[in-house]
């Protein structure tokens, strides 16, 4: 008999040969490690007996008593019972009765002790109670058996693989349960009053009480959390280890930027202007994450901070995930800082443009704020110094761009750009620069923190003023003709409309063909008379940005799109976004398809088209349509879809917590504090357990610590 341990191939617990091995292996379980951690969905109490005397139609109970009388019996219409008579310690019977297993005859037989779980119903007028479950006392056994006698645990279950049968499995397991290595520490444990794991494991699986299962799985949900918290905190802490000059910004510079806007900061932009500004001042690399609705102000804010430091003597450079949004980003950073006196430069891959000062302007005769220059020209001048401020895609990173001295980093749009890609910008420098990444996916400030451990967190939690309302309408089944309408309504007054595709998750090839055959109906049969553009996921970037742009010069009325026009683009002369198949598309994902319209001083309109009549569908978007805050429609999607589908985490390499969610939030915040003293303490580093838990978690990202 080899002996037992946590790595163990499951074969080597008793009676598990390898088809069920096979079965174990499907629902992810090889080792007996493994088994340990599949955890029960929920639990039976079963630990006091009902008296047989006292049991009710309808009743689910347990019953103990021992055989009086046991024979089988082929009903008229052909079905083999087995009934068996129990009595109990009071002298009362009931007729126990099997449905299809006559075979039983041959196992339970008079004199036998038996329990049995299962329903007490009317059966040909009198109450018998039908058995799911049974269990043979064997020498007047007292302590609790597997299944009874006990709060016993039901485990999620596949073809195959019973309850029943995991449950003696599961038992065997926990011989080794001993060899689970503690990865909290000490101090952790007593602070937060958490099980140690080997007890919250015996717990988890045969609790002692109702009250232990909560305790086990807090404890076991706390583990997860924290060791993703600890992870980020260090990881963070690691990178703020890079040697930075003081970005010294001078307060009349700012006062200087303030006082050309056309509008006021709101509060919320002011705040989160405050952190950044104290952390470029800092002697400690800023890694910082800026969230914001979209139309919240980020881009100002952005502005605002690259000036800053440019005035200070530094480059700053913005990243963006598309040509157009770069493009876009160019031309209003410029005319914002037009009349400041720096020099700002547009390097994506297929144009290169620098901004001409105005005196230059005057000088040479130029009509543009900005002049074509060629590329190496270009990297020349970055690598000199002579450009302030570079903003771009990419191609930013990929080309040998090399800058003088890079004192911020921007990075729009984050979600959009890879960790990798994030880490790479980042490492570019030997002068540590500042480091600021933007977002508009809206995700609740304590979920951010357990996400992007390594980051600090700002918030612009506030609309600029006098943002007019999109007005937003569910199409009914049927009535989609209303919405054609109502576009070429808006086209003829000089308008534009964005019509977005079904979404289809299952394949691009589907959605692709989709988006075309949308295009071909709409542009032969609908609007025949009208210009219409087409834009997906499967063009080629420089293709994107024709489309684009051509649709910013409104050479088409009506753009058709996938979901790739989700990104931070702006056409304020486009007033409604016409969603096709509403129902199919997360309500974080609707709110950033609605904020693509809205941005002009037209009063713009989204409308939600759906073809399902189900009470869920219509309930969510009307909870969408009755809703313009970004934070609370993305919490409420979270709660009903789950952060997974939410924030696209599925491909992000977050590990698949087993016990842990990411919608508790209080358990997140508890988790971020208590990491935070042990990392302040620096007691992680003698646990070893721990390390090795951290370790995993990173090579499951990609990254190398
Ligand atoms: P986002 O956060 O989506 O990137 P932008 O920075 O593009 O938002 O801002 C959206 C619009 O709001 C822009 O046209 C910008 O000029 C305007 N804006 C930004 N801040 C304010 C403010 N404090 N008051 C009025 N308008 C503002
Ligand atoms: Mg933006």
């Amino acid at each position: 008999m080899p002996i037992l341990t946590l790595q163990s191939p499951v074969t080597t617990l008793w009676g598990i040969s390898d088809v069920q091995a096979g079965k174990l292996k499907k629902l992810g379980i090889t080792t007996v490690e493994e088994l340990l951690y599949h955890f029960p969905s929920r639990y039976c109490d079963y630990r006091t007996y009902a008296t047989i005397g006292r049991l009710r139609s309808g009743q689910e109970a347990v019953i103990r008593g021992t055989v009086l009388q046991a024979d089988k019996q082929t009903t008229q219409r052909g079905r083999q019972l087995f009934n068996a008579t129990l009595v109990d310690d009071q002298g009362k019977t009931v007729k126990c009765v099997w449905f299809n297993q006559a075979f039983l005859s041959k196992v339970i037989k008079e004199g036998l002790e038996l329990i049995v779980v299962g329903k007490a119903e009317f059966f040909r007028q009198q109450l018998t109670f039908q058995v799911a479950e049974y269990e043979i006392v064997k020498g007047g056994e007292t302590k609790p058996s597997v299944h009874f006698g006990r709060i016993v645990p039901v485990y999620p279950e596949t073809a195959g693989i019973s309850s029943k049968w995991l449950r003696h499995k599961v038992m065997m397991a926990l011989e080794v349960v001993e060899q689970i290595a503690e990865c909290l520490p000490e101090s952790t444990l007593l602070r937060q009053k958490l099980l140690p794991v080997v007890e919250a494991m015996r717990e988890i699986h045969f609790p002692n009480s109702f009250e232990a299962v909560d305790q086990a799985r807090d404890r076991l949900a706390f583990e997860e959390l924290f060791v993703l918290q600890l992870r980020g905190l260090i990881r963070k802490s690691e990178l703020q280890q890079g040697k930075k000059t003081k970005r010294v910004w001078k307060q009349e510079d700012v006062l200087a930027f303030l006082k050309q806007l056309p509008f006021e900061l709101t509060g919320a932009q002011s705040k989160v202007l405050r952190e950044i500004l104290d952390d470029i001042a800092g002697g400690v690399p800023m890694r910082r994450l800026l969230e914001g609705d979209v139309g919240s102000g980020k881009t100002i804010v952005a502005a605002l901070a690259m000036f800053v430091v440019a005035k200070a003597g530094f480059q700053a450079t913005l990243m963006v995930p598309t040509e157009i949004l770069a493009e876009q980003h160019f031309h209003k950073v410029t005319s914002l800082l037009k009349v400041l006196g720096l020099q700002i430069a547009l390097l994506t891959g297929s144009k290169n443009l620098v901004s001409t000062p105005p005196d230059a302007q005057a000088l040479l005769g130029f009509e543009e704020h900005f002049a074509k220059v060629n590329r190496s020209m270009l990297k020349e001048m970055i690598a000199a110094g002579k450009v302030d401020i570079v903003i771009g895609t990419q191609a930013l990173i990929e080309a040998d761009v090399t800058f003088k001295d890079v004192g911020l980093v921007i990075i729009d749009e984050q979600h959009r750009f890879g960790v990798e890609q994030r880490a790479k910008l980042h490492q570019a420098q030997e002068d540590t620069p500042d480091f600021l990444m933007m977002s508009a996916t809206p995700i609740p400030r304590s979920l951010a923190l357990a996400l992007y451990g390594d980051l600090d967190l700002s918030v612009i939690d506030q609309l600029p003023p006098g943002r007019q309302k999109i007005v937003t309408r569910i199409i009914p089944p049927g009535k989609k003709a209303l919405a054609y309408t109502f576009i070429r309504d808006r086209v003829r007054a000089g308008r534009q409309a964005f019509i977005i595709c079904p979404l289809i998750e299952e394949s691009e090839k589907l959605q692709l063909k989709s988006a075309k055959e949308e295009y071909e109906r709409l542009s032969h049969e609908v609007f025949p008379d009208l210009s219409i553009g087409l834009l997906h996921g499967q063009m080629k970037p420089a293709e994107k940005d024709e489309v684009m742009r051509k649709f910013v010069s409104k050479e088409f009325s009506i753009l058709i799109s996938t979901t790739v026009i989700e990104v931070g683009i702006d056409v304020p002369n486009a007033v409604v976004m016409l969603i096709e198949s509403a129902e199919r598309f997360g309500l974080a994902q609707l709110h950033q398809l609605r904020g693509r319209v809205g941005r002009g001083e037209h009063q713009s309109y989204c409308v939600l088209g759906t073809e399902s009549r189900t009470e869920k569908a219509i309930e969510r978007l009307t909870l969408f349509v009755q809703s313009d805050d970004g934070f609370k429609i993305a919490e409420a999607d979270l709660q009903l879809r789950g952060p997974g589908e939410v924030y696209g985490l599925k491909q992000s390499g977050l590990p698949d917590f087993r016990m842990a969610s990411l919608t508790d939030f209080k358990l997140i915040e508890r988790t971020r504090k208590e990491a935070e003293i042990v990392l302040g303490e620096n007691q992680w580093q003698g646990i070893k357990p721990l390390q090795d838990r951290m370790k995993a978690l990173a090579e499951k990202e990609g990254l190398l610590h």
